[in-house]
């Protein structure tokens, strides 16, 4: 019986790149692969990448050229770069890590197998490379953007029992100046509700009870007569499944539907990232995100009036061209009017191809202004967190234990509202669901102590009695 090749994947990015390696080791073990632990044990070793910011780039790059060393030991082992910068720096990425023999981007997938197979036998396919791609010695590049390409019909593999991640949308419509996400993506590709609705019943058949719908404007999701609130409620009512979620909305499709189901289907969790990105109107107009801050916080009202124990988290750029201090203080001035529970901070990072790569030179914020203005939005964040954290210790909560602690005897888990829990626990705990108290917290995260089931999840305890 001949040995199965074993594959390795190594994703770096959002969830949706997770999802896609999930994706990957799937297609490749529907073809006999095996999926491997670590690099060393690995025939084929694939790291799928994210190009957001630059530095995740370079730290890739650092990556890949540290596995040339497993390659110039076991020279058949095959090596390809997979995803988002794989696509951003195509044939580029290629001539730069000659040792790398397969370049592929999101929307080649399908072709996995049959592209490994082609570099393991040292030739292009009979007849030529696919159209778009293009074959360098023993590279094979794999770049074009499928308007069709939805991978339906194709079995993810799950890396984790407890939570699944559900993609129903690839790609995004909207041209935001900063991001790089249309050009490697393409534009928005939305799945079948039919296809979507029997993976989560598949999901839901193997005991998971936990997905969040996955997209780049999850919230933008239409098929036919469907709409994002329609997959929502769906979704909330497969049997079996207990917590749903979502990201990323775009705030402009928060609509009143979409509300009223979060607000009474009680699979929905209380939790919504709303990525707002900045605080101030003209640094919006340059972002072309498309709304204002007066429509952003009437998003957030609305949210918070249907559902008034929602937590709320955000994503912010910092130091986009053109930022001046007012602008800036704008942004902090929203962080403190909204109060969210976290937020993700990031400075901005120029990505080539983007519009905002070519505003005028005298926008670009120094690094200096730029690092102390992060420096700075972190603090107000985390003080935030800290404070609305604080005020939860007491409460009664159910968390779903999704993996060890750090420490032995503890476990981690997550409550409705997305937020981290530390319990006493044992790994049989994993999966299932607890009733905790929140005992401290951390500022970020929590510690909690288990109590008996019923006592009153959600509702801070002895409130009643004050
Ligand atoms: S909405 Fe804007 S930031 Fe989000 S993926 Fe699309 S272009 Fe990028």
């Amino acid at each position: 019986m001949a040995i199965p090749r074993r594959a390795y994947v190594e994703t770096y990015g959002c969830q949706m790149n997770i999802s896609d390696g999930e994706l990957m080791e799937g297609i490749l073990e529907a073809e006999g692969y095996e999926i491997a632990v670590t690099p060393e044990e690995a025939d084929v070793i694939l790291v799928n990448t994210c190009a957001i910011r630059d530095h995740a780039e370079r730290r890739v790059l650092g990556r890949v050229a540290q596995l040339k060393g497993l390659k110039d030991e076991r020279p058949g082992l095959i090596l390809g770069v997979t995803g988002c910068m794989a696509q951003r720096m195509g044939e580029d990425l290629a001539a730069r890590a000659p040792y790398v023999d397969l370049v592929m981007g999101p929307d080649g997938y399908r072709d996995l197998p049959g592209a490994l197979e082609r570099i393991g036998a040292g030739a292009a396919a009979p007849g030529g490379p696919p159209s778009g791609s293009s074959k360098r010695r023993t590279q094979l590049a794999v770049l074009d953007l499928d308007v069709g390409e939805n991978y339906e019909g194709l079995e993810q593999r799950r890396s984790s029992d407890v939570s699944a991640w559900v993609p129903i949308q690839r790609g995004c419509n909207h041209r935001c100046t900063y991001c790089i996400v249309p050009y490697v993506r393409g534009d928005e590709k939305n799945r079948k509700p039919t296809e979507i609705l029997s993976e989560i019943a598949t999901i839901a058949g193997r005991g998971i009870t936990e997905v969040t719908l996955l997209g780049q404007t999850v919230n933008s999701y239409r098929h036919d007569d469907w709409t994002f609130a329609d997959l929502l409620r769906a979704t909330a009512r497969v049997p079996g499944i207990r917590r749903v979620r979502y990201t990323s909305p775009h705030p402009n499709d928060v609509t009143d539907d979409l509300i009223e189901v979060m607000a009474t289907e009680p699979e929905v969790c209380e939790h919504l990232h709303l990525p707002v990105q900045a605080g101030n109107d003209r640094t919006l107009k340059r972002m072309v995100r498309r709304y204002t801050v007066e429509s952003f916080l009437d998003v957030v009202d609305r949210v918070r009036a249907a559902i008034p124990d929602i937590a709320l988290t955000t994503d912010v750029i910092v130091a986009f061209p053109g930022e001046t201090e007012a602008e800036f203080e704008d942004t902090l001035a929203l962080m403190r009017e909204v109060r969210f529970d976290d937020a993700f901070t990031y400075r901005y990072s120029p990505r080539d191809g983007t519009p905002a790569t070519r505003m005028p030179d005298a926008w670009f914020v120094d690094d200096d202004v730029a690092q102390a203005r992060l420096e700075r939005l972190i603090s107000v964040s985390r003080s935030i967190q800290a404070q609305i954290n604080e005020a939860e210790v007491g409460r009664a909560e159910e968390i779903l234990v999704e993996k060890p602690g750090r420490d032995a005897g503890f476990v981690l888990g997550r409550t409705r509202r997305a937020k981290a829990v530390v319990v006493p626990g044992a790994d049989t705990d994993i999966g299932g669901y607890v009733d905790v108290r929140l005992t401290r917290t951390t500022g970020a995260t929590f510690v909690g102590e288990r109590v008996l089931a019923g006592a009153g999840a959600g509702v801070p305890v002895g409130s009643a009695s004050d």
